[in-house]
């Protein structure tokens, strides 16, 4: 399946929109024609300042602002700051007079990031030492009145917002307004307006609102332009001192094309009749359209919008087995921009908005914000639905979602390794595609329904779910799988065995430590072996994957794949503070790993802490010289040694540093000779040099579905397709025979770089030298100056 994408479909007006044809031309003629600094005084200047201050009489008017002061700024971060800073000067000067007693900086638990981060900064510089504090919300989003009612009569500020970034959810400021005054009617009051012009109706001076802030770049101006309203009788200190513009309120030369251009926005807003900006009934429609075609194309999707009180614009939803990530790669294939609300990488986030309405951590981590400007128009919506709908079936194709029948014998099904994670724990399924029969090891249960989609689509037949050992961290979902499986499950699955070993095998193997091991088939001539591996825990075991010789030994190099547990992981060895650790064991353990693979053998961990996928003994006796001691042949570190630099090893794992039980001590960096990228204006070239090259999209078969001008990015030719998940996989020929390989470049792609760079790391680290990734990806193409493109993968919403 190719699906042609020809144009963005720009669902991301939250974060920013495009500026207005008509907007841009005004700003334009403020630069060549218009151009003149409002503070001279001359006919050029004159004619500036008038610009200036017929766009405040407008801002005036759309804010229902006709009283207070209306100072131009470069965006409501900067109105947010001045707002605060006012407010805490004034806390700074109480407190010098002697005011003493606990005094509270409130903000609404949603507000974005500017306003509490603005509220500890000024609080930290200012010396105040008040506590910043949240005012909770509920599953809505709504803020809790009572709490607020309670705690305002001793705030020095409290800051809201009009309507929440990520939901939509609009907040009633009479409401708001009541409880607050009724406790406290002096406190400065600051509402973050920024979603809400143009989207419900602001009449600011029927309130008390002191500071509020807005952004021209979120409603079709642009980037570099806000407004800061001041209510009448409140006091403001301005932050940038100067040349007194803005009637010494925010010196510095006005904006003037950025203020010309939010007068043709404002304009269009004013006006009822101009036909620029869809009326509510036209945006509820849209909204209706999409929320039903997200619905129909992935059937587990959850909305996090309280729809009943929120902007039409902005539609939250998680998708159930889904990270926020997964479904932004898949739309941004799609061709459609959306927002994620956590970011890429192995640690999981959520959105700290959906965290503190309570909503469970799945949602939070998996939030998606579909956000579409007042501009949108019928085709575009009508097209965004039509590539929700592909996208969903891209995932069926993908086995990602199953509906109906699952497919018997699907043409595309995997054989070999597949790497499935959640955050930084890794569940791998072994399959044979002749005979469909796969092994499943280190069952999460986060990736229970995936594995289960995954097994019944392929029509796959289970011969076991193992378990390196019990783990620590996290329940295995061995049992559960084995239940839910049960008619594609083997009987020999259903083991008493406490980590899943079968109870009948077919045989026993000569490892090459020269112990007997059991093994099972799996394939015509692949077979698992185990055998045990204690350190880590008591429990452990390492499950080897591989093929037997004539005389049915295993040898070190027909070993194809080791699952080890944490016994060794990337970049360091498994911990052994737990009551069921032995670091004696682990010693003798990683000892015993090294006669039974070979020095290239991927060794697939049970976590991956470093986004590494697998490793082998050789890369990691490179990088780390404690396992090079443990194994040097010749005078090999004395266990007394080890044990006493072990303890100390384990004693630096600070469990604070990360929200989950971090299974050993991990070096992250490791260090690349040479640069594996190769940047958006040197692609050309590059090819030119290195014609035999093998082009690689690790991007997922979902997204790779979506077709792509590969002639546009910069390639000479369409890539081939591996996905992450598949690396390791991929990388086992290579390094089981270095040589086949060794005058091959492997260049990776991915959609912003980031992905493809991981892959290149993962080459380079276990010994692949010739492998590069394009910076930038899919989303630089060959652009003429290297843009970075750093950001583009870690996208929270803004
Ligand atoms: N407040 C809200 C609710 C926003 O959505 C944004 C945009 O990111 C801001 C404040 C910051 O606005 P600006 O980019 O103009 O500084």
């Amino acid at each position: 399946m190719a699906i042609g994408i020809s144009t963005d479909i720009y669902l991301d007006a939250n974060a920013t929109t495009r500026v207005l044809p008509a907007a841009a031309d005004e700003a334009m003629a403020a630069m060549e024609e218009l151009f003149g600094n409002p503070s001279s005084s001359h006919i050029t200047g004159i004619r500036a300042r008038h610009i200036l201050e017929s766009t405040r009489s407008l801002v005036r008017s759309v804010l229902g602002a006709e009283s207070g002061q209306i100072i131009f700024t470069s965006g409501a971060t900067e109105a947010i700051q001045i707002g605060v800073f006012s407010a805490l000067v004034q806390a700074q000067e109480r407190r010098r007079q002697g005011l003493t007693g606990e005094r509270l900086l409130l903000y609404g638990a949603t507000e974005h990031k500017a306003v509490p981060q603005a509220l500890l900064h000024w609080n930290h510089i200012l010396g105040i030492g008040n506590q910043v504090l949240a005012i909770p919300v509920d599953s809505k989003g709504m803020l809790d009145l009572g709490f607020l009612r309670e705690h305002a009569e001793v705030a020095d500020i409290v800051c809201t917002m009009a309507v929440n970034n990520e939901t939509g959810a609009i907040h009633d400021l009479n409401a708001v307004e009541q409880a607050l005054r009724n406790s406290n009617e002096q406190v400065p009051w600051l509402v973050d307006c920024v979603q809400a012009i143009g989207k419900t109706p602001l009449c600011l001076c029927e309130t008390t609102v002191d500071y509020a802030a807005f952004s021209g770049h979120k409603l079709h101006a642009p980037k570099g332009i806000g407004v800061l309203y001041v209510g009448e009788n409140t006091r403001l200190t301005p932050l940038f001192a100067g040349g007194g513009q803005e009637s010494g309120a925010r010196s510095g030369t006005e904006n003037l094309p950025g203020v010309a251009a939010l007068a043709t926005v404002l304009q269009c807003l004013e006006d009822e009749t101009d036909p620029t900006f869809k009326d509510q009934q036209t945006l509820d429609s849209y909204r209706e359209r999409i929320v039903n075609s997200l619905t129909l194309a992935l059937p587990s999707t959850v909305f996090n919008t309280p729809f009943d009180k929120a902007v039409p614009t902005t539609i939250n939803f998680s998708v159930k087995g889904f990270s926020s990530k997964e479904i932004m790669d898949l739309f941004d294939a799609a061709g459609i921009r959306v927002s994620s609300g956590s970011a890429c990488g192995s640690a999981l986030r959520g959105s700290y908005v959906l965290d503190a309405m309570g909503l469970p951590r799945w949602r939070s981590e998996g939030a998606i914000r579909i956000s579409f400007g007042l501009t949108s128009t019928e085709s575009e919506i009508a097209t965004a639905c039509e590539r929700i709908e592909e996208a969903g079936n891209a995932l069926r194709e993908s086995c990602l979602i199953v509906s109906g029948e699952s497919r018997i014998h699907s043409p595309t099904a995997d054989d070999g390794l597949i790497q499935l994670k959640h955050g930084s724990m890794c569940t791998w399924i072994l399959v044979d595609v002749e005979t469909r029969n796969c092994v499943i090891i280190d069952p999460i249960e986060e990736l229970a329904e995936r594995i289960e989609n995954y097994v019944r689509c392929n029509d796959c037949h289970v011969l076991a779910v193992l378990d390196t050992h019990l783990h620590l961290d996290h329940d295995s979902c061995r049992s559960m799988l084995v239940s839910h499986l049960s008619d594609s499950v083997a009987c020999s699955a259903n083991s008493a065995d406490p980590l899943g070993w079968p109870e009948h095998c077919d045989g026993m193997a000569t490892l090459g430590d020269g112990s007997e091991a059991e093994f099972f088939r799996v394939g015509a001539d692949e077979v698992v072996a185990k055998t045990s591996l204690p350190g880590h825990t008591a429990d452990g075991q390492v499950y080897l994957v591989g093929r037997l010789s004539a005389d049915s030994s295993l040898c070190p190099d027909n070993v194809r794949f080791a699952f080890s547990g944490d016994t060794l992981l990337i970049g360091g060895i498994g911990r052994t503070d737990f009551p069921t650790s032995s670091a004696e064991s682990l010693y003798n353990s990683l000892r015993k790993l090294s006669k039974l693979v070979g020095k290239n053998t991927p060794i697939c961990p049970t976590h991956d802490y470093t986004n590494g996928f697998a490793t082998t003994l050789a890369a990691e006796r490179k990088s780390n010289r404690l396992l090079a001691q443990i194994l040097d042949s010749v005078a090999p570190i004395p266990l007394s040694d080890f044990l006493e630099v072990k303890n100390v090893i384990d004693a630096r794992i600070d469990e604070n540093e990360s929200e989950e039980l971090v299974c050993g001590l991990i070096k992250a960096n490791f260090e690349q000779e040479s640069s594996i990228d190769i940047a958006p204006d040197e692609r050309k070239e590059f090819f030119a040099g290195h014609g035999e090259s093998r082009i690689i999209d690790v991007r997922e078969p979902h997204e790779f579905s979506f077709s792509q001008d590969w002639f546009a990015v910069g390639l000479e030719k369409s890539p081939e397709n591996v996905p992450l998940s598949r690396l390791t996989n991929f990388l086992q020929p290579l390094l089981a025979n270095p040589a086949a390989s060794s005058d091959r470049d492997f260049i990776f792609i991915c959609r912003s770089g980031n992905r493809s760079s991981i892959a290149a790391e993962v080459l380079r680290r276990v010994g692949v030298k010739n492998a590069w990734h394009i910076a930038g990806g899919l989303a630089l193409g060959a652009r003429p100056n290297g843009m970075s493109a750093d950001s583009v993968d870690g996208d929270f919403m803004i």
